[in-house]
């Protein structure tokens, strides 16, 4: 069976779709991917292809992109079962109205396994599936197999035809899946409360390594991203074990995403061993209130952010944070405070997204439907772009704090804000000038990201 997976741009290259790829694979199918952004013919391509099955990467923010995608497949290819898989399906289910025959719920691997064995006729069992088609409510339920038992993710499903991602020196790896915490606003609170648990699962340090020197020894590798939610430095057994693998094997630079409570002098020092050259901790507010209490960020008080950013500085290791532009509650003058907290704590470099509500978490439930305004969307699209210098330099954030209300002005400051952080980014990923420049005007950059829903898409 022939299945094409569409995706709408390079930025939303996933370490999930290559496991699914591979997992695909190892069940006798044959799979390809499409990324709509750089295809002249899209539907011709799939034509020439002739696919079985169409896969649509759906997340949250992209609606109507799905919605268009689907009804256009439908019209071009009306016999062609369409399946969509992503935070949309997993979060909104039937009533996103995507216009798709089946709805995947959740992690993809085993469902889009089932879906296939229920075209083929082998099997009548759908699992984690919504069948637009007879209305069956589906059975949903937690998937927690053992990540070790995934082959080796199936890279070539972007390499084969995306040469300017296959050579980009940068790439990223899904060691684990799952977080220890809920907070309000974040996709693994939703999760929860669809599954009624999700444990934190992770692959054994050996496995990490196989999966980085597969890629090592057939793409260019120069740096590599772990995007995990969670990366298990809490684990002090399998960072000890990483950390000497790592040393020994692998020698590549990499960056990893964690909670701040789980960074102390140890934890720096096995990263540093290792290569480690930034970790990213979510910061979201400068208000220590509203995080542990609204947000339901326990544990992540302002000390608990001193004291990482502390040890990892004391090892040379740089901090990255992420914070939440546009919490409710919050307005402009909250957002530049949160800059300010950044600098205070000592922060290397402090990106602002803007806060989306998901369904099925506390936040988003609460804001229902809620849309930004055009002048509100302005601002936040605004501050995102000076977030980041605001963070480092009191006057900038002083500066483009006044400008805000002045077209001219605004549109510079955002400017000299988005170059710095293009110029920060392609220092910490120690990529070239040119090297980054073409990356980021091909794929975007994390501002065209629409989601970090790593374990649904
Ligand atoms: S925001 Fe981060 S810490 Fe909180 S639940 Fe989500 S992944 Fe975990």
């Amino acid at each position: 069976m022939k299945v094409c997976i569409i995706q709408r741009k390079g930025i939303e290259e996933s370490p999930v779709i290559c496991d699914l790829s591979s997992v695909l694979i190892q069940e006798g199918c044959e799979t390809f991917l499409l990324i709509q952004a750089y295809e002249k013919d899209l539907f011709q391509t799939i034509k020439k292809m002739g696919v079985d099955v169409l896969a649509v990467q759906s997340e949250i923010g992209d609606e109507q992109w799905v919605r268009d995608m689907t009804s256009e497949i439908k019209y071009n290819f009306p016999r062609t079962p369409v399946v969509s898989f992503g935070s949309i399906p997993t979060f909104m289910q039937k009533k996103s109205n995507l216009g798709a025959d089946f709805l995947v719920v959740g992690e993809p691997e085993i469902p889009f396994v089932s879906i296939v064995n229920y075209l083929k006729g082998t099997n009548n069992e759908l699992i984690n599936v919504i069948d637009m088609n007879n209305g069956e409510h589906a059975n949903i339920q937690p998937l927690e197999f053992d990540l070790n038992s995934l082959p080796m993710p199936d890279r070539d499903i972007y390499y084969r035809r995306y040469k300017f991602l296959r050579d980009f020196p940068v790439k990223r790896f899904l060691m684990s899946r799952g977080c220890v915490l809920s907070c309000s606003f974040c996709y693994i609170s939703a999760l929860r409360n669809l599954l009624g648990k999700v444990k934190v699962r992770f692959k054994a340090p050996e496995r990490v390594i196989q999966e980085v020197l597969d890629v090592k020894n057939k793409y260019r590798l120069d740096f590599v991203h772990f995007s995990d939610d969670l990366f298990p430095v809490w684990n002090k057994s399998w960072l000890e074990k990483f950390s000497s693998l790592w040393s020994k094997e692998v020698r590549l630079p990499f960056s990893i995403v964690t909670l701040s409570n789980f960074i102390n002098d140890r934890v720096a020092e096995l990263l540093k061993e290792a290569g480690c050259k930034f970790v990213i901790v979510g910061v979201e507010t400068y208000d220590e209130k509203r995080r542990i209490v609204d947000l339901e960020k326990t544990s992540v008080t302002n000390s608990v952010l001193i004291g990482a950013v502390d040890s990892l500085r004391k090892k040379g290791i740089r901090t990255l944070s992420i914070n939440i532009i546009g919490l409710p509650g919050e307005d402009l003058s909250d957002y530049f405070k949160t800059a300010e907290f950044n600098r205070t704590i000592g922060v290397d470099f402090a990106l602002g997204s803007p806060f989306v509500p998901i369904p099925g978490t506390i936040l988003g439930d609460k804001l229902a439907g809620h849309q930004y305004d055009s002048e509100k969307k302005k601002i936040l699209y605004y501050v995102m772009d000076v977030f980041p210098l605001a963070s480092k330099n009191k006057t900038f954030q002083v500066l483009s704090m006044r400008a805000h209300k002045n077209p001219i002005l605004s549109f510079l400051f955002s400017k000299i804000g988005q170059v710095y952080s293009l110029l920060k980014l392609k220092t910490l990923y120690n990529v070239s000038f040119l090297e980054g420049f073409k990356y980021f005007m091909k794929v975007g950059t994390f501002k065209d990201r629409r989601t970090n829903l790593h374990q649904v898409a």
